[in-house]
C-alpha cells in the first residue's frame, strides 16, 4: 500500500467529518437516556444502530455480557482496540433509574469511540490494519473491562485506547489503584430505653470506626484517599442496632501503597470494635489497578490532537490529588494503553456533579466527541503504519509494567 501517513490521516478525518452530525446525535441520545452499570441496553443498541446505519454489522452482547459489544474489522496488521464507555451515575436528579445522569460524560466516550472505531473499520482493509471496537459497560464501580479482560476480549490487542472528558487536554493523568472494604459490625440488640445496658450498639461501634478513619485522613499523603458510606445503621431508634454496615473505598498511587493504607483503615474498625465490645467482619474486594499510560502512544495521541488545534497541559502539572480510578487501569497492565483526557468544561467544574452533567451535552462536549474521534483514529493509523512507533510502544510497556 502506497498511502502516506499524512494522506491516511486526512482521509480518516474527512470520514469522521462526514459522520460528525450523527456522532453528536449519538452522544446526545445516550446523554438523554442515562443508564446504570450493566443496564446500558439503550446505549448499546443505539451505538450498534449507528454502526449498522454506516453499513457495518453490529449487535449487542459480547463475552457473556448483555451490555457489551464487539465489532472487528481488518485481517492483518496490528489490532487497535478502541473502548467505548456509556454508563451513568445514580442520585443526580437525572431522568434515568435512581436519578441517573451522565455526570462522568461517558456519552462522550461512547460516541468518540464509535467515531474513531467506525473510521478505522472503514479503512482497515485498505491500510492493512485491524481494529476492535469494544463496548465496555459498567466503568462506574462495576469493572466491565475486568470481566472483558478475563473473558479474553483484549487477548490479541496490540494497543488499547479511549478518551475521557475533563476540564483540560492532557496526554496522561494519574489514575489510582483502588479497593473496597465492606465492614459489618455485630453487637447485641436490646430495648434502647428500658435495658440499653444489656445491648452492644453495633452502630456506635461503626461510627467510632468511621470517625477513626476520618481522623486518620489528616495524615494521608496526597495520593492516598478514603471515602465511605454507611449502608445499614439499624432500623428503629428504640432498638439498639445489632448489626451495622458500611462500605469504604480506598485509593493510592500504586498497589503497594494501597496495601499500607488498607492495613491502617482495617485497624480503625478493629480498634472501634474492641472499644465498643462488638465483633467486626472485614471483607476486601479488589477495585481497579492504577493506570499505566503508554508514553509513546500518548505522545502520538497528543501530536494528533494538537494538529486539530487542541492545546495540552503538561502532565507534570496535574497533581495526583485530582486523580480518580478507572477499570482501564486493569487493561493497561495487560496491553499498552492510553486514556488521555479531553477538554470539555471549565476547571471549576467537579466530576460526578450535576454541573458536569450539563457540560456533558454542550458545544464543548460535541467538539470533544469529534476531536476525540479524530485524534484516536489518527493514532490508530500511526500504530498501523509506523513500525517505529509500535516498537517504541512495546519497549515502553516492557519497562513500565
Ligand atoms: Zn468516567
Ligand atoms: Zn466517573
Amino acid at each position: 500500500m502506497d498511502v502516506s501517513l499524512d494522506e491516511a490521516k486526512a482521509a480518516i478525518c474527512a470520514l469522521i467529518d462526514d459522520h460528525a452530525p450523527s456522532l453528536v446525535a449519538l452522544s446526545h441520545d445516550i446523554w438523554e437516556h442515562p443508564e446504570l452499570a450493566y443496564e446500558e441496553h439503550y446505549a448499546v443498541a443505539r451505538i450498534c444502530r449507528f454502526f449498522r446505519d454506516a453499513g457495518i454489522h453490529a449487535a449487542p452482547g459480547a463475552y457473556g455480557l448483555d451490555t457489551a459489544f464487539e465489532i472487528r474489522a481488518g485481517h492483518v496488521g496490528p489490532n487497535v482496540v478502541v473502548c467505548c464507555e456509556y454508563d451513568a451515575l445514580p442520585d443526580l436528579g437525572g431522568p434515568g433509574p435512581h436519578g441517573a445522569a451522565h455526570a462522568c460524560g461517558h456519552n462522550i466516550i461512547g460516541a468518540a469511540g464509535a467515531g474513531a472505531g467506525l473510521a478505522l473499520a472503514v479503512l482497515a482493509e485498505e491500510l492493512g490494519g485491524r481494529v476492535t471496537i469494544l463496548g465496555t459497560p459498567a466503568e462506574e464501580g462495576g469493572g466491565g473491562k475486568i470481566r472483558l479482560l478475563r473473558a479474553g476480549a483484549f487477548q490479541d490487542a496490540d494497543v488499547a485506547m479511549m478518551i475521557h472528558p475533563e476540564p483540560g487536554d492532557v496526554a496522561w493523568v494519574p489514575y489510582l489503584a483502588s479497593g473496597y472494604l465492606d465492614v459489618v459490625m455485630r453487637g447485641r440488640s436490646a430495648h434502647a430505653s428500658s435495658s440499653p445496658w444489656k445491648g452492644v450498639n453495633a452502630l456506635d461501634a461503626l461510627v467510632l470506626g468511621y470517625t477513626g478513619v476520618m481522623a486518620l485522613r489528616a495524615t494521608f499523603q496526597p495520593d492516598q484517599k478514603v471515602a465511605g458510606i454507611i449502608t445499614n445503621g439499624g432500623n428503629r431508634p428504640n432498638v439498639i442496632p445489632e448489626v451495622a454496615s458500611a462500605t469504604f473505598q480506598v485509593r493510592a498511587r500504586t498497589f503497594a501503597r494501597l496495601q499500607q493504607l488498607r492495613e491502617r483503615v482495617e485497624a480503625c474498625f478493629m480498634g472501634a470494635a474492641a472499644q465498643a465490645g462488638a465483633v467486626c467482619e472485614l471483607q476486601w474486594r479488589d477495585g481497579y489497578k492504577d493506570l499505566v499510560s503508554n508514553r509513546p502512544l500518548a505522545r502520538a495521541y497528543q501530536a494528533n490532537a494538537q494538529g486539530l488545534g487542541r492545546r495540552f497541559v503538561d502532565p507534570r502539572r496535574v497533581p495526583v490529588e485530582v486523580a480518580g480510578s478507572t477499570d482501564m487501569g486493569n487493561v493497561s497492565y495487560e496491553v499498552p494503553s492510553i486514556h488521555p483526557v479531553i477538554s470539555m468544561c471549565p476547571l471549576s467544574v467537579a466530576g460526578h456533579s450535576r454541573e458536569f452533567v450539563n457540560h456533558a451535552r454542550s458545544p464543548a462536549a460535541d467538539a470533544a466527541v469529534v476531536d476525540g474521534a479524530k485524534a484516536m483514529a489518527m493514532t490508530g493509523i500511526d500504530v498501523w503504519l509506523s513500525v517505529e512507533l509500535l516498537d517504541a510502544v512495546r519497549a515502553d510497556f516492557r519497562t513500565q509494567v
